[in-house]
């Protein structure tokens, strides 16, 4: 039986928290009782630095039952940072550990369908959103534009996935070596390697609260996500240089034409020329400094080269063949 870890970030969720809470107990206890489980399995519940009663409710769960232990943030990181800390807390006490937003808005179902993918050796499961009956018209289709900017950026991630998934202790073992401060979890995890399969996810409407992902965070997640993968904005820049060069040449042809025609104004055919090619050679050259820049970038974040994902080593062989000589 596996020792489960389910790790929610909480900023200022105290309206919600204690319904959560309740459907979280009766879920490990469901689990447990199918022996799907450990009885020491866990939720981590991190408060994410909220200004409103949530840490106080933390505290109380935590001490009205054992399935409820606290972090607490010094300070708001964000999302992200906050899910990396639980899941990097969590890590230590248990076999694998399944992440889900305070909310419960993702579909607690899917939970016991994650567990028995780990029992049949996957490292790796996502949440993959089927319906949204829950989001907004504009969550919605700003969700959908960003995954699809995101596939023609060449950024592999898991269409339709948000940050529902169970990693087991190695997989999270290896996430903890990618040193990443700009952190895009869906965008790093498929990085890792390791075995992995989808579950059906339902999204339902909070039950309580609201969203804390204002526009402005959102947006940030956004930008994260495809400038911390993908150098290719900067290609474009080269690619928008190149083509102002051939319009200068186009350009050229014309003006000359033009003055041996004599339709040029006198004066016209210096600048028109002046501003393609200048500024033709300006974004080819910006460009050129930010390929640079953008293998700077690429290699100061340190991540692994490789995840081992087996040894076969034997020291019995090793040491009987040493003798053997
Ligand atoms: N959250 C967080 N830090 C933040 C913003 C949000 O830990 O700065 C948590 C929040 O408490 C919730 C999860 O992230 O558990 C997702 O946020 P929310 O449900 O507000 O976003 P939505 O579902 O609307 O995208
Ligand atoms: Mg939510």
């Amino acid at each position: 039986m596996i020792r489960l870890g389910i790790v929610c970030p909480c900023y200022n969720e105290q309206e919600v928290l204690m319904l959560s809470a309740k459907h979280l107990t009766a879920l490990l206890d469901d689990l447990h009782a199918k022996q799907k489980i450990s009885a020491n399995s866990f939720v981590l519940l991190v408060n994410d630095g909220s200004s409103d009663n949530t840490w106080n409710i933390i505290r109380q769960l935590h001490e009205t039952s054992p399935y409820f232990k606290g972090v607490n943030l010094a300070k708001n990181v964000g999302h992200q940072h906050a899910i990396m800390a639980g899941m990097m807390t969590a890590k230590e006490y248990c076999d694998a550990v399944i992440t889900i937003d305070a909310d419960l808005q993702d579909d607690l179902n899917a939970i016991e369908k994650m567990i028995d993918h780990y029992s049949e050796g996957y490292d790796i499961v996502y949440g993959v959103k089927k319906s949204r009956e829950g989001d907004s018209f504009m969550k919605k289709t700003s969700a959908m534009a960003f995954y699809k900017l995101q596939h023609i950026m060449g950024i592999k991630t898991i269409y339709n996935h948000a940050d529902f998934r169970l990693m087991s202790k190695r997989a999270l073992e290896q996430l903890s070596h990618y040193g990443e401060r700009n952190l895009y979890l869906r965008g790093l995890i498929p990085m890792i390697g390791y075995r992995s399969t989808e579950v059906d996810d339902f999204i339902r409407s909070r039950e309580a609260g609201h969203s804390k992902y204002t526009l402005k965070k959102m947006l940030a997640l956004a930008i994260d996500g495809i400038t911390s993968f993908s150098t290719k904005p900067i290609s474009l820049i080269v690619g928008c240089g190149l083509f102002c060069l051939l319009i200068s040449i186009i350009m050229f042809i014309y003006v000359l034409c033009s003055y041996i025609e004599h339709f040029a104004v006198p004066g016209w055919p210096s600048i028109m020329l002046s501003i393609w090619f200048i500024g033709g050679l300006l974004l080819l050259s910006i460009g050129v400094i930010g390929e640079y820049i953008g293998k700077i970038y690429i290699e100061v974040k340190h991540r692994p080269l490789y995840n081992i994902e087996q040894i076969l080593w034997d020291e019995k062989e090793n040491s009987h063949d040493k003798t053997a000589d």
